[in-house]
Formats: C-alpha cells, sequence, structure tokens
C-alpha cells in the first residue's frame, strides 16, 4: 500500500486559496520509509515532516527546489542539471541518471523526462509499490509515448496550472511550458489510466476551486474518469 499526503498544491502563481495553500510537496509513504517530492521556496526552513528518508527533486525551478537548504537532514535526489540549479548546497546530494530504478524500502521510483523547460529540465516520476503504480507530472508540456510512460498506473498527478490555455512556448524547437489539463484527461484515457488527481495549481483553480473542480469532474467523466484536483492536506492510499 501507498500512502500519499499532499502538504502543498499550489503552482509558482501569487494567488493563493485555502486549498492550495502552499507550493506542491508530496507525501509518499510505505511501511517505515516516507520520501518527500519537490520542495520549493514555501518549504524553506519548515519541512513538513521532520525525519524524511529522501527528497526527491522533480526539477529545478523555485516553486520546486527553491525550499532546499544547506541543512536539509536527508539525501536529496536530483538530476544532473537541477542539482547545478540549487542555490544552497545540502550535503547529501544525489544524481540519479534518467530511467534508472531508485529503490526506498518498498518503494521503486523510475524518474523520466518530460518536457517542460530547457533551463530546468523535468524529470516525471514512476513510483510504485508492490503492484500499485502511480505517475507524478506536476510540470508538463507535452507528452510522447503516453501508453507506454502512463500504461499500467493506477492514479496519475499531473499539472494544475490550467484548464485550456496550455502555456506552451518553444525554446530551440522544444515544446516548454504547461500542457493543459483537458491535453493531460486525454493522455490518462489513451493510456487506461481511470483515475488523476491535479496539482500544482494555477490561477484559474485557485481563483475559483469550487467551480474548478465541479469542470474538472464534468469533463473527466466525459472521457470515463474520476478526475479531481488535491487539495493541501489530502491524504489518500492506494
Ligand atoms: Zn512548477
Ligand atoms: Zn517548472
Amino acid at each position: 500500500m501507498i500512502r500519499l499526503t499532499f502538504h502543498g498544491t499550489r503552482a509558482s502563481t501569487a494567488t493563493t486559496s485555502p486549498q492550495h495553500q502552499w507550493h506542491s510537496l508530496l507525501q509518499i509513504e510505505a511501511d517505515e520509509t516516507s520520501l518527500l517530492i519537490d520542495c520549493g521556496s514555501d518549504w524553506r526552513d519548515r519541512l513538513p515532516t521532520a525525519t524524511p528518508d529522501a527528497i526527491i527533486l522533480t526539477h529545478g525551478h523555485n516553486d520546486h527546489a527553491g525550499g532546499v537548504t544547506n541543512d536539509i537532514p536527508c539525501p536529496v535526489f536530483a538530476s544532473e542539471m537541477t542539482a547545478g540549479l540549487l542555490t544552497s548546497r545540502p550535503k547529501n546530494v544525489r544524481i540519479f541518471p534518467a530511467e534508472a530504478e531508485l529503490s526506498f524500502g518498498p518503494l521503486r521510483v523510475i524518474p523520466f523526462p518530460a518536457p517542460h523547460s530547457l533551463r530546468a529540465p523535468m524529470h516525471g516520476l514512476r513510483i510504485s509499490s508492490g503492484d500499485s503504480t502511480l505517475i507524478y507530472l506536476p510540470d508538463v508540456a507535452t507528452l510522447q509515448n503516453v501508453r507506454s510512460l502512463l500504461g499500467g498506473a493506477a492514479l496519475y498527478i499531473g499539472d494544475g496550472s490550467s484548464f485550456d490555455h496550455d502555456y506552451l512556448r518553444t525554446e530551440e524547437g522544444a515544446s516548454c511550458g504547461h500542457a493543459s489539463i483537458t491535453d493531460q484527461l486525454s493522455w490518462c484515457a489513451q493510456a487506461g489510466v481511470r483515475k488523476c488527481l491535479l496539482t500544482h495549481c494555477g490561477e484559474e483553480v485557485c481563483r475559483n476551486p469550487e467551480a474548478a473542480g465541479l469542470r474538472l469532474a464534468g469533463t473527466g467523466s466525459m472521457l470515463g474518469l474520476k478526475a479531481e484536483f488535491a487539495t493541501d492536506g489530502m491524504v489518500l492510499e492506494l
């Protein structure tokens, strides 16, 4: 069993709501193992748990890595580019190669490159324990090979930056920015993933979380999916 706690679910937007107050930070636990995924500047000097076994960073943007300080009490796993963008120097930084499986007790984590930013390259995470698998992609612009990357997952946790505006731009021929929620739901439908949670909520969602939630549930059910926004403090088991 995997236990998920969404300590924070907000993107870098200045607008906050009680449901989406803090930068996206997900705690994942299985048996006695506890991982934190991302640590944006909102979490500087106030980690939500005193003793994680590790922190894994998806990329180097401030809302994901800006809370990492020299005093972080556990190993910090990051890609080489992400580690190079850290403004602090924690004692125990471990570089992961993409596609290599990391093991933490019963949890297996496979980072995979996902288009989002050339300056701060993003790694999505495929996280499993036993036969439960989830995908964590809080910032993503596009996705190739949707079926092979998402297939077999019981849960997709994606990028809630915007419903329709896919905040996309092209940098040196590569798609960067944020895919719309609607596009991500269609990836899930293609890959047969039936449950979707959106975190990293942007302006549109933070301004009116209730309306956004209704709209998300409706769009999801048209595609045969159960879709909702993760909210700060939400706990669920997989
Ligand atoms: Zn972000
Ligand atoms: Zn980002």
